[in-house]
């Protein structure tokens, strides 16, 4: 339902007026040049008109938005990157807070930290970091917001070496709903920073994020090897086994996916951090078994991997996704897999199976919001397509398989992977035991649930 994007009548112009005078950046109402394109998202299901979009170019600009929303009673929404498949950024009738123009980034070589403004997305990010041959745990798609995946968890192509993006989170600087900016760290407000790392969204404004930085590449080993998809059941069983097995610098994925030619198949895809020439000796099983129809893994650049599979999810398509941990990949939820996927209505749909070992799991589960610790692979169903008139097919062909896909799941979900219609049950499952106490902070640092256009933790039951 679309809400009138109006300014609420008892908002008087001279308020506005007066707001945004105070702001470095611009005010947008609906009309106005850049408005349509600011509010526009990734997902191209999320069509949401706000009333005021505050084009934030600071954290003052940051401070005075939260205070005018609180003071008016508007509904707020945060935009980072506006990658989210949720579309969580952009919300009906209230604020929206962009910060997709605070694109500073600071790296410091000798310290190994870079500290960089929530407006960034990957690619921007790694190319700063890349000129000193360092990168911290990012996405597997260079277009994402470095804000959004961090304070949600975020795993990519360097997470068996080194963790998940929060847990390389050194501090955040964040504005809460009283409009104080707070810096969040393992030594100031630590109850804080705890929950930002994996429910971030729920708790302020990030304005800046420092992170700790590893020596990466600049070339790497990576690539993908792809398989006919009538092999799909032995190649993802030898996968299973394979993944099992791989060392901290190897990270994995298996995909099915159609090609531009129109054949379904399945693709394992991987990033190996270290030496090449260890890298080509641990990928030798690989690169050999089946033999694949095409073996494009080899010695790359980091930042080229970072954006081999940007043109699979462009900008504005139609986009549904199901996502769930799975404690093993066994044969009947391969036969499951298969069956599904071979009845795909969209040739764009990619069903991704990740992986998660090493560095991942050495983190203790209650060491900060995110949690999931011990869980081998996730499923995730990355429905998309272009034409709306076929979203009931395809929202169905989605349903259905995450339905049929649960004798196989495993407790719990990455929230970032939520989708719009969730909430609730799903969202307590992304936090499991680290729950209540998230929920003890959020009553704390947000007691009117003023932050409410994310993965809600005031209204999960
Ligand atoms: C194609 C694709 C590939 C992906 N691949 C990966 C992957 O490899 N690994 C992974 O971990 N995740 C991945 N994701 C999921 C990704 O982590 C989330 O979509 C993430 O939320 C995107 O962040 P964003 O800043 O771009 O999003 P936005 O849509 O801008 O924001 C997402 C949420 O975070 C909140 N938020 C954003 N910025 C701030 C801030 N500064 N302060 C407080 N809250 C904020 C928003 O309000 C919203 O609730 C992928 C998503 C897509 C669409």
């Amino acid at each position: 339902m679309v809400i009138s994007p109006r300014v609420p009548q008892e908002i008087h112009e001279a308020v506005i007026q007066d707001v945004r005078s105070t702001l470095r950046g611009a005010l947008l109402e609906p009309g106005d040049d850049g408005y349509d394109a600011a509010r526009t998202v990734w997902n191209g299901m999320i069509d949401r008109r706000p009333a005021l979009i505050a084009r934030c170019r600071g954290a003052a600009d940051v401070i005075a938005s939260v205070n005018f929303a609180r003071d008016q009673g508007l509904l707020v929404s945060i935009r980072g990157g506006g990658h989210n498949v949720a579309g969580n950024a952009v919300c009906d009738g209230g604020l929206m807070i962009d910060l997709s123009g605070m694109k500073g980034v600071h790296v410091d070589p000798e310290a190994r930290t870079a500290r960089a403004e929530p407006g960034l997305l990957w690619r921007e990010f790694d190319h700063e970091t890349q000129a000193f041959g360092l990168a911290t745990v990012g996405g597997t798609i260079s277009a994402t917001g470095i804000a959004g995946l961090t304070l949600g968890g975020g795993a990519g192509w360097l997470t068996g070496k080194y963790g998940t993006t929060c847990d390389n989170l050194l501090s955040v600087d964040v504005v809460t709903a009283d409009g104080v900016l707070r810096r969040a760290s393992e030594h100031e407000h630590p109850d804080l920073f705890w929950a930002m790392r994996g429910a971030g969204a729920n708790f302020g404004v990030v304005t800046s994020l420092e992170y700790r930085l590893h020596p990466v590449g600049p070339m790497i080993l990576g690539g993908m090897v792809v398989h006919p998809i009538d092999r799909a059941a032995e190649v993802l069983r030898f996968y299973g086994a394979f993944a099992a097995a791989q060392p901290d610098e190897l990270t994995t994925y298996a995909a099915i996916l159609t090609m531009p030619d129109g054949n379904m198949v399945v693709a394992l895809v991987a990033c190996y951090v270290g030496p090449i020439e260890g890298g080509e000796r641990v990928l030798a099983p690989l690169k050999q078994h089946g033999p694949p129809i095409a073996d494009m893994i080899g010695p790359m650049p980091y930042t080229a991997l970072q954006s081999m599979l940007d043109s699979a999810f462009p900008y504005g398509r139609q986009n549904y996704w199901k996502s769930t941990y799975m404690p093993a990949i066994g044969d009947a939820a391969i036969e499951t897999i298969i069956r599904h996927a071979n009845a795909v209505p969209s040739p764009h749909t990619v069903v991704l199976i990740q992986d998660f070992h090493g560095a991942v799991g050495r983190v203790a589960p209650d060491a900060m919001a995110f949690g999931h610790r011990d869980v081998p692979h996730s499923l995730a169903i990355l429905s998309n397509w272009s034409d709306p008139n076929e979203s009931d097919r395809n929202i169905g062909w989605t349903r259905a398989f995450f339905t049929e896909m649960q004798p196989h799941a495993a407790h719990g979900v990455y929230v970032n992977e939520l989708g719009h219609d969730e909430g609730g049950e799903r969202v307590r499952s992304a936090y499991g035991g680290n729950f209540a106490r998230l929920a003890a902070i959020k009553a704390q640092y947000d007691p009117t649930n003023f932050f409410r256009m994310n993965q809600n933790i005031a209204t999960a039951p």
